[in-house]
């Protein structure tokens, strides 16, 4: 694809430098705009995310991702040969009804390499991107956008688009002064959290499995994240919380919510001991409006709103909104 030059360059403000921000921004700079990202976090990936330990490292967030668009498909080759992401074939089982079962899924997953958060640094290489910015106010005045960030106050520079590439909540946040509709599309989406667990076990535990999907517990996902391509350290092991069960104990305190899943884990037969466990509350994790509506955009603010909320909340539909809300500002800004 080649990049254009606007006669005039059309500057655009990205909030949020998770995958969906980062495939607008890259997107929206192939197609000649001018792009900033601002970026709460001290790093680029939002929920594809790996935390460090001691002598281990784990994706604690995204588990893996699915592609099935031919658009995803095409940009998920580019990752594969810069080598920020590979296939992962897990040993993959199922616990349903107090059972064990091999799992009869084919899809192919794939991961971030070395970790999560590689294809979002490979997207993130020629942006820019302003991070350790929560920019918590957003005004229009005159046909052009200003923000303000905690960290910095007034941000100088003013833009002719902005695109909050954020969780639907988050979104609300910083929109709900204004007359737009976007209430109604954060309700339909129905967030929910989740608890995740995090173990480097004192000893490697003898499974017969890489990962499970564990049906009608407190769990519902746990997987070692060794057995990924390209990982290094000690074994370290996943545990998700169910979405539903997440959400209901997410004021819960944290040894108390680890205590209950560590419970889950050794009555499904993973005894993790004493070993030291982190905790992560994942206060916006899954969630997304039905049917999936793809990026809004409000021509007359231009404003752009995308994120896996709006396109089945899987990695794979944060990427194509991102893609797809920049193809859409191009086409109004013919
Ligand atoms: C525990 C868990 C497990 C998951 N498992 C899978 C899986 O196996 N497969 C799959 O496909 N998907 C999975 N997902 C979902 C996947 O991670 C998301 O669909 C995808 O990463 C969302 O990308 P996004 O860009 O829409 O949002 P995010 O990744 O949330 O990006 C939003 C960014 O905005 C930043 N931000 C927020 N507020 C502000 C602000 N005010 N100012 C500046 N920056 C701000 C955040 O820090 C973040 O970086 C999982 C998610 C979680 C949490």
């Amino acid at each position: 694809m080649t990049s254009k030059t606007h006669s005039k360059q059309i500057s655009i403000a990205i909030i949020g430098a998770g995958i969906s921000g980062l495939s607008c921004a890259t997107r929206l700079q192939k197609l000649g705009f001018e792009v900033e990202v601002y970026e709460k976090s001290r790093g680029v990936s939002g929920r594809m995310s790996t935390r460090n330990g001691d002598g281990w490292n784990a994706d604690h967030g995204a588990q893996y991702f699915t592609a099935r668009d031919p658009l995803f498909i095409e940009e998920l080759n580019h990752w594969i040969q810069s080598e920020a992401a590979s296939i992962w074939n897990p040993c993959l089982k199922v616990y349903k009804q107090g059972q064990w079962h091999d799992s009869i899924s084919s899809e192919n997953r794939y991961v971030g390499t070395p970790n999560m958060t590689a294809p979002e640094k490979f997207l993130a290489r020629n942006l820019s991107i302003q991070l350790n910015q929560t920019i918590d106010q957003i005004a229009i005045k005159k046909g052009k956008w200003s923000l303000h960030s905690i960290e910095g106050g007034d941000i100088q520079k003013k833009f002719d688009w902005l695109v909050l590439a954020l969780p639907a909540p988050q979104a609300l946040a910083l929109t709900q002064q204004m007359d737009l509709k976007i209430k109604g599309w954060v309700s339909n989406a129905n967030m929910q959290g989740c608890w995740t667990v995090i173990v480097s076990p004192n000893q490697n535990l003898n499974t017969d499995f890489d990962a499970a999907f564990v049906n009608n517990e407190i769990i519902s996902w746990i997987s070692r994240n060794n057995s990924k391509p390209n990982r290094i350290g000690r074994e370290v092991w996943i545990i998700h919380a169910n979405p539903q069960w997440s959400q209901e104990w997410i004021e819960l305190d944290r040894d108390a919510a680890a205590k209950l899943i560590l419970d889950c884990a050794k009555k499904l037969g993973l005894d993790f001991g004493n070993s030291k466990v982190s905790i992560h509350r994942w206060r916006y994790a899954s969630g997304h409006v039905n049917p999936a509506s793809g990026p809004i955009i409000n021509q007359d603010l231009r404003l752009g709103f995308c994120g896996d909320w709006l396109r089945g909340g899987r990695v794979e539909g944060a990427w194509l909104s991102g893609y797809e809300l920049a193809s859409q500002i191009e086409i109004l800004q013919k």
